[in-house]
């Protein structure tokens, strides 16, 4: 990859990653499994086609659904990555270890049926109870959880 638009890696360093291009959508997910994945409310990231993105670095992976692998570094235990199984090729990538943190901002909300709630939202952005469905356009994957 020559130059990457994006970067970012795990608490320890040992994982990094870049992206070459823009990411395809950019959300937040707030569903039962991105919760107890990445230990936190809701789960903010950034969907790139693998075929833009590339990482180095050990990581673990647990399969939190049949669609879904997520990747953490084996050392720190940061939660990097959601890895849909179906395609095209892709990984969500957790808004809170790009190095910039502000550099992509979420444009939805999903899975808010499942939102805690004591968390109020009020960014103005568009909410859906549940994920986006499927689409022809490989930009435009389903949402991976
Ligand atoms: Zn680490
Ligand atoms: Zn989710």
């Amino acid at each position: 990859m020559s130059d990457p638009i994006y970067q970012g890696g795990c608490l320890c360093g040992q994982v990094r990653w870049r992206a070459g291009g823009e990411p395809a959508n950019v959300r937040f997910c707030h569903c039962r499994l991105c919760q107890r994945a990445v230990g936190g409310p809701f789960f903010a990231r950034a969907i790139f086609l693998e075929s833009i993105f590339e990482w180095s670095g050990e990581v673990t992976r647990w399969a939190t659904s049949p669609r879904v692998d997520r990747l953490s570094c084996a050392r720190c235990g940061t939660p990097l990555f959601a890895e849909p199984k179906d395609a095209p090729a892709r990984l969500g990538v957790s808004l809170a270890t790009f190095d910039d943190r502000n550099a992509v901002q979420p444009t939805a909300h999903i899975w808010v049926s499942e939102k805690v709630a004591w968390l109020a939202l009020d960014d103005g952005l568009p909410r859906h109870a549940q994920g986006f469905a499927p689409t022809s356009h490989p930009t435009e994957a389903p949402d991976p959880c």
